[in-house]
């Protein structure tokens, strides 16, 4: 009366503490369960999930699970490509978009720092994320498991990485973004596309090297911050290295 359950990969460190030594996991079918309610009550966000095979064949997360089936659990595997339907994501984002829960704030910094769209507010709480990718689809990036379970979110990321630039380092890795960067597009502080601006127009905000270092300048129409390549590129490369710059 049982079914069992091969996690791959890394995804047994992120189930619960007492089904991590089993492989496989057998569990008792006691009721009409999808496979999908049955790796959360493991302790495992879907959003881990890369890929389900019953029997060998790809299911998807309403896959009822009745006994004697044997399931085997992938993890999403890079690059993993969001812009294109998949069996457990058939509904796929119209383009890479981020949204960063508080627990992994410097990460949003060094996404937008990268040119990526990240909503970022240490303030919200589940319910204020779960209403935003709501209204605009988005990867949500947190560390907290009972966020990511939240059957709202479709796109997400337990971030394994604790340092913050590993993080990023991962994320990239994960999406297979490394050439889509734009360095000096993003404000750091509010997410804003940034505008190019004369150097004329800001001269009386900037300090004197600054003045006669650099030429070209942007400005946030949101918080009015001013950026110049010297304030954004010096910290892309302490992040991940100059060779990873165009
Ligand atoms: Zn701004």
């Amino acid at each position: 009366m049982t079914a069992s359950y091969r996690f791959h990969g890394d995804l047994p460190n992120l189930l619960r503490r007492r089904w991590r030594e089993f492989s496989p996991v057998m569990q008792e079918v006691t009721r009409s369960a999808s496979i999908k309610d049955v790796l959360e009550s493991f302790g495992l966000p879907h959003t881990e999930v890369g890929e389900i095979l019953c029997n060998g064949l790809p299911v998807d997360f309403s896959w009822p699970v009745a006994e004697g089936q044997v399931f085997d659990i992938l993890p999403v595997l890079p690059p993993w490509d969001v812009r294109s339907p998949s069996l457990l994501r058939p509904a796929p984002l119209s383009a890479v978009r981020f949204l960063a829960d508080a627990n992994v704030g410097r990460l949003a910094r060094y996404l937008r720092l990268a040119g990526f769209d990240t909503l970022y507010d240490w303030r919200w709480d589940d319910d204020r994320i779960v209403a935003a990718v709501g209204r605009e689809n988005r990867i949500v990036l947190s560390r907290d498991l009972g966020l990511l379970k939240r059957k709202q979110i479709d796109f997400g990321r337990c971030i394994r990485a604790t340092e913050p630039a590993a993080q990023l380092r991962e994320v990239l890795g994960l999406l297979g973004l490394a050439g889509e960067m734009h360095p000096f597009s993003r404000c750091l502080e509010c997410n804003s596309p940034l505008q190019p601006v004369a150097k004329e127009a800001v001269l009386h905000r900037l300090e004197p090297l600054t003045k006669k270092y650099y030429d070209n300048f942007s400005r946030c129409p949101g918080c009015d911050r001013i950026y110049w390549p010297g304030s954004h590129r010096e910290k892309m490369e302490l992040l991940l290295g100059k060779r990873a710059l165009p």
